[in-house]
């Protein structure tokens, strides 16, 4: 079974940083053209000017709706199709708290980004992907099926991502629209940054392999779900999280 992605044409939200910027590359060295979606559009553009042939850069707010059109706008306008499309963009908890300490405001922040937001990724990007078929990978988190303390509104986003990601592999099978999510274990990416040292060797310890995944760990397994040989994997939740979850 070929992992090739010759000729496809992918979105990458979140795409300028970490785990998105690892699935930009990975896609990128299987064959496919990628638009890199980010608000955060400089590290964008920056990674876009390292494959100038083949990727594309476009200021993208994954939480409007109108923004993700554009994006979806911007790929078949550039590549004159779509895909495949990684759905990564997403934020930690600013400040750990217990649900009575959660404001509405905070609450609302991390569930337009990293559930709506994937949302209306995908209700933008399926109607260019009908007729042709895609593969959509959505990324979720241990958090999509365990929790942890003090950080509801990212344990259901995520929880919510798995239950969004099967809703849609139902919905667009017919279509030959596959949609499946991935759930990374703790990444060693800017998302960590706020955590000291004592809480990452407290994290590392926490995962039976004994240390944080890599980014390009996670696009491994992203490109394998994008390519034709994932054929027959749909509405799926991929741990891949160093026995995280199993323990
Ligand atoms: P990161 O901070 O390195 O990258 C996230 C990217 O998303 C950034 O480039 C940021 O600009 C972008 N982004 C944030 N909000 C956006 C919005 N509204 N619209 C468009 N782009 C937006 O983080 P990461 O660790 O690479 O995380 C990527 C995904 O993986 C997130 O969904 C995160 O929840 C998930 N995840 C991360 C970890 C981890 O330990 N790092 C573990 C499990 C799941």
């Amino acid at each position: 079974m070929s992992h090739s992605l010759s000729g496809k044409v992918a979105i990458v939200t979140g795409g300028a940083s970490g785990i998105g910027a690892a699935c930009v590359r990975q896609l990128c060295e299987l064959g496919a053209a990628v638009i890199i979606a980010d608000r955060n559009i400089e590290p964008a553009a920056a990674l876009a000017a390292a494959f100038p042939e083949t990727t594309a850069a476009i200021a993208t707010d994954v939480a409007d709706e109108a923004s993700c059109r554009r994006m979806v706008d911007f790929a078949v306008s550039r590549f004159g199709r779509l895909d495949i499309a990684v759905n990564n963009a997403g934020v930690g908890v600013p400040v750990r708290a217990r649900i009575a300490e959660v404001t509405l405001e905070s609450w609302r922040l991390i569930t337009s980004i990293n559930l709506d937001g994937v949302f209306l990724s995908m209700k933008a990007e399926i109607p260019a992907m009908i007729g042709s078929g895609g593969a959509i990978i959505n990324i979720s988190s241990v958090m999509g099926v365990v929790a942890t303390l003090g950080a509801s509104p990212y344990v259901a986003a995520k929880h919510g991502v798995v239950g969004l990601t099967k809703a849609a592999a139902v919905d667009y099978a017919a279509e030959g629209i596959r949609v499946n999510a991935v759930g990374p274990g703790y990444v060693d990416t800017p998302l960590l940054s706020t955590h000291s040292r004592d809480q990452r060797a407290a994290i590392e310890a926490r995962h039976p392999l004994g240390r944080l995944a890599t980014p390009e760990e996670i696009a491994a397994v992203v490109g394998f779900l994008a390519s034709p040989a994932a054929s027959f994997v749909t509405g799926a939740y991929y741990t891949v999280d160093g026995g995280y979850t199993a323990l």
